[in-house]
C-alpha cells in the first residue's frame, strides 16, 4: 500500500505534464509578417503552441512527432460567415414546415464535419433557429466533431424583413412574431432582442439590415431597419460584450448601419464609393461571401430550384459580389474572410481562395482574411489568427504551394484543432 503510495506520489506531476508534438513544417505561413518560411519546426503542448523554431528541431523519444516536411503548414482557417443549421436544396422552403429542432442537428453533424475538414478550424455562424446554439456547446465539450464555433443565434430583423422566420407563409400560420423570435420593431424591441440573445446564449449578434436573396419577398436591397434602430441594437450589444454584424446589399442600409455602429457588413453587393469611405472612417469589416454569390446564380439558372421571386434577385444579385470585393479591396476597406456557406455546399469554402485571388487580392493576403483578420473581427487575436508561442494550436497543411497553384487550397492533409489531430493524411 505503502510502495503504491510512494509510486503514485511519483507519477502525478508526469501526469499532469501535457504531451508535447512536435510538428515539422516544409513551408510555414507566418500570417503576423506575411511571409512564407522554409523548414521550420512548431512545439505544441496540449492545446498551445509553446515555440516556434528555425530548422528541424531534435525531438525528445517521448515527443510525438508529426512529419508535415512536404507541406505548406498555416493557421487554422476561419470562415466569418456560415449557417452550420442548413444546406441548400430545392426543398429547403419546405423543410420549415417539416423539420423538427433534432431533424436540424443530426443533418447539421454531417455540415460541421466537412468543415472542419476542409480546413476550417474555426467559424461565424450568422443565423439559424437556435440549435447552432446547442451545436457550439456539444462541439466544445467533445461529444461531436467540427469547428469551433462562435454563433449569433437566431438573427435580428424587422417584420417582414430577411430573416422574419414567417415571410411567404399562408396569414393564418404568419401570426406576428416579436424579439423573442428575433423580429423587431422599434428601439425598444431591438434592446430585448439583443437581451433575448443574451439570455439564449448566442456569442454575437447579426442583423438583416436590408432585404436579401433567399426570403420570400420581393426586394433584395431595401433598407429594412431605421439607423436610431441598428444604434440601439449596438449600444445594447456593447452592454453584453457583443459584435454585431450586419447583413446589407443595398447601399443606404449599409450606411446607417455604418453610422450606427456594426462590426461588419456582409455581402455589400451595392457598396458604392460613399460606403467605402465610411468604412474606412469607421473601421468596419466587409465580409464579402463571393461564394455563396456565384452559388445562388449558378442554382437559380436551375427551372424551379428557388421560388421566382427568389430566383430573379439571385440572378440580379448574387454575380455582383466579386467585382463590389474587388473595388472594395483596391479601395483599401478592411477585409475578413466569409463565404455563406450553407447557401452552397458546406466544406467547399475554400473557393473563396480562389475567387479573390481571381480578381486581384494576392494569395498570402487572402490568407490572412481568413486567419489575422478574421480573429481581429472576432476579438480573438490573443488566442487565434498566427503560428506563435501562447496561441492556441488550431494547424492545418495542405499540399502544394497556394502561391502557386491556387486550387491547392483545396487539398488540406492535415488539421489540427485546439491540439487534437482531426485529419492526417
Ligand atoms: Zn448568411
Amino acid at each position: 500500500m505503502r510502495k503504491l503510495f510512494f509510486l503514485s506520489m511519483l507519477l502525478a506531476p508526469l501526469c499532469l505534464l501535457a504531451q508535447r508534438t512536435v510538428i515539422y513544417c516544409g513551408q510555414l505561413i507566418d500570417t503576423k509578417n506575411m511571409k512564407a518560411l522554409n523548414n521550420m519546426t512548431i512545439i505544441v503542448e496540449g492545446n498551445i503552441i509553446t515555440d516556434v523554431v528555425a530548422g528541424f528541431a531534435t525531438a525528445a523519444k517521448t515527443d510525438k512527432v508529426i512529419d508535415l516536411k512536404n507541406k505548406t503548414v498555416m493557421p487554422g482557417w476561419m470562415d466569418m460567415h456560415v449557417h452550420v443549421e442548413e444546406e441548400t436544396n430545392p426543398n429547403i422552403y419546405m423543410e420549415r414546415f417539416t423539420a423538427n429542432p433534432p431533424d436540424i442537428a443530426f443533418q447539421s453533424l454531417r455540415y460541421v464535419d466537412r468543415t472542419l475538414m476542409a480546413g476550417f478550424t474555426t467559424v461565424r455562424d450568422l443565423g439559424g433557429t437556435g440549435v447552432n446554439i446547442s451545436l457550439r456547446n456539444a462541439i466544445n465539450k467533445g461529444y461531436v466533431k467540427g469547428p469551433r464555433i462562435f454563433t449569433a443565434g437566431k438573427s435580428i430583423a424587422t417584420t417582414g424583413g430577411h430573416a422574419d422566420p414567417t415571410n411567404g407563409y399562408r396569414k393564418n400560420l404568419m401570426g406576428d412574431p416579436g424579439p423573442e423570435n428575433g423580429v423587431v420593431n422599434g428601439p425598444d424591441d431591438c434592446m430585448k432582442a439583443v437581451r433575448q440573445r443574451y439570455k439564449d446564449g448566442s456569442d454575437l449578434i447579426k442583423i438583416t439590415a436590408s432585404g436579401g436573396v433567399l426570403s420570400v419577398a420581393k426586394s433584395g436591397e431595401n433598407p429594412q431597419f431605421t439607423e436610431a434602430e441598428i444604434k440601439a441594437i449596438v449600444s445594447t450589444a456593447k452592454d453584453y460584450g457583443f459584435k454585431v454584424a450586419a447583413h446589407c446589399h443595398g447601399a443606404e442600409a449599409m450606411k446607417r448601419a455604418v453610422r450606427a455602429g456594426v462590426n461588419s457588413i456582409e455581402h455589400g453587393t451595392f457598396m458604392d464609393d460613399e460606403t467605402m469611405d465610411l468604412m474606412k472612417q469607421y473601421g468596419t469589416y466587409y465580409v464579402p461571401t463571393i461564394t455563396a454569390g456565384k452559388g445562388v446564380g449558378d442554382s437559380a439558372r436551375k427551372p424551379g430550384y428557388y421560388p421566382e421571386v427568389v430566383a430573379k434577385k439571385a440572378i440580379a444579385i448574387g454575380p455582383k459580389i466579386q467585382s463590389t470585393f474587388a473595388k472594395a479591396y483596391k479601395a483599401g476597406v478592411k477585409i475578413a474572410f466569409g463565404t455563406d456557406a450553407g447557401v452552397y455546399a458546406h466544406g467547399r469554402n475554400w473557393l473563396e481562395f480562389v475567387y479573390m485571388n481571381e480578381v486581384g487580392m494576392p494569395v498570402l493576403e487572402a490568407i490572412k482574411t481568413a486567419t489575422v483578420n478574421a480573429a481581429d473581427l472576432l476579438g480573438v487575436s490573443d488566442i487565434l489568427g498566427t503560428i506563435e508561442k501562447g496561441k492556441l494550436a488550431d494547424i492545418i497543411a495542405l499540399d502544394g504551394d497556394p502561391q502557386k497553384d491556387v486550387q491547392s487550397f483545396s487539398r488540406v492533409k492535415f488539421v489540427m484543432k485546439d491540439g487534437v489531430v482531426y485529419k492526417n493524411e
